[in-house]
């Protein structure tokens, strides 16, 4: 038998101390609580994600859209279904109901007109991990049906971007003599989408995605992939189409609003770059760009048009002597950031490879577009977007 000396003693009082003592002060600091699916943090409102009796509760309809569950709702009740699972919460007798049995404790409860729900429940009910991660205050949902990084992973992932929001980087100029090259790909999400990231994932590099917003209902998955992978999600309007987007400034200011709104949803990410259909000029009027300006919106045009939409997939070499010549070009003219147009197209995947190999070849830097970082570059030379 092992004899207690004194400084072992003093040993096991201190463990007990440290074990015992309150958790480190994160917690006065910042009273928020985050809400993580998968590898992402949930766009909630500070006020949405409540502390109440030890349980972290989430308006109940908003999160399960999240999930992607199904919702029905009559003035009676409200359902929401999930890998199998149906939670209902009958407004008039108040109960909660779990695949129809009734849960008493720690159900779906009515603050402030809002119904909330403890976020274990519906997570652990409809077949999610639900695990606490006290280090950045965050409830994460997971399956392991689903690609995700570990908890170690996604905790680094979240801290290095806490940092970074909370002290902004000024804009670092471009390196002399190596300017920075933006890949932007317009018209996705589409099947081609899925093809460039997997080539930029192979050369680790990213890119500016504009997306359609009413192709993103199709492609939501993809939409998010895209967002996971650090590429830049911006704007390319709702229809794509010329009469609609350019009818009048409130339908073209609404077609953008609406699409920020969609990806915010998704991702949680609120896209500020805008490139219009057909590029700015001459379609945006002064009075499109005093709106985007008022709604905070940067635009883009391009330096390098590679028009790689015409040229046919037998011929998608040509798209790389576009490239070449156009940063070249730009090159001489002493541009430090140049914004090269490509699409989600065929062609543009066959030439994607040798694009990025001889960019990087050059020394070029290839980066995504960032808004702390912006560059103004459109047809109208304003210098306001
Ligand atoms: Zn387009």
């Amino acid at each position: 038998m092992m004899k207690l000396t004194y400084p072992m003693l003093f040993l096991v009082v201190l463990v007990f101390t440290l074990f015992s003592l309150p958790t480190p002060s994160l917690a006065k600091e910042d009273s928020n609580r985050y809400i993580a699916l998968h590898d992402r943090l949930l766009a909630f409102e500070k006020e949405e994600v409540r502390l109440e009796n030890a349980q972290i509760l989430v308006p109940f309809e908003k999160m399960s859209r999240y999930l992607y569950a199904d919702i029905q709702k009559s003035d009676k009740q409200i359902t929401i279904t999930k890998n199998d699972t149906s939670i209902s919460y009958n407004f008039l007798t108040t109960e909660t109901t779990v695949n129809q049995v009734i849960i008493s404790d720690n159900a779906v409860q009515m603050i402030d007109d809002i119904l909330y729900i403890p976020v274990r429940l519906l997570g652990e009910s409809t077949d999610f991990k639900v695990d606490y991660l006290s280090d950045i205050l965050t409830v994460r949902l997971y399956t392991d049906r689903y690609p995700h990084l570990s908890h170690p992973q996604f905790i680094q992932q979240i801290k290095k971007k806490r940092n970074e929001t909370a002290s902004p980087k000024p804009t670092p100029p471009a390196e002399p003599g190596k300017p920075i090259v933006y890949l932007t790909f317009d018209d996705g999400p589409n099947r081609y989408t899925s093809e460039h990231l997997k080539i930029m994932r192979n050369y680790n590099v990213k890119g500016t995605f504009f997306f359609v917003g009413n192709q993103i209902s199709s492609f939501k998955s993809l939409t998010q992939q895209t967002y996971n992978e650090g590429h830049t999600l911006a704007l390319h309007s709702m229809t794509h189409d010329r009469k609609s987007v350019y009818a009048s400034a409130p339908a073209f200011i609404g077609e953008m609003k609406k699409e920020t709104e969609m990806i915010q949803s998704l991702t949680g990410f609120k896209p500020t770059l805008v490139r219009t259909p057909y590029g700015s000029k001459p379609y945006v009027t002064s009075a499109m760009r005093s709106l985007l300006k008022k709604e905070g919106y940067k635009m883009w045009d391009w330096d390098v048009d590679t028009l790689d939409w015409k040229i046919s997939e037998a011929n998608f070499q040509q798209i790389i002597t576009s490239v070449k010549k156009g940063v070249e070009e730009a090159i001489r003219a002493k541009d430090q950031h140049i914004v090269v147009l490509l699409h989600d197209r065929v062609q543009t995947t066959k030439a994607l490879p040798g694009i990025i190999a001889w960019l990087i070849e050059q020394g070029y830097s290839i980066q995504p577009y960032k808004s702390e970082l912006h560059v103004s570059q459109n047809f109208w030379h304003d210098n306001e977007l």
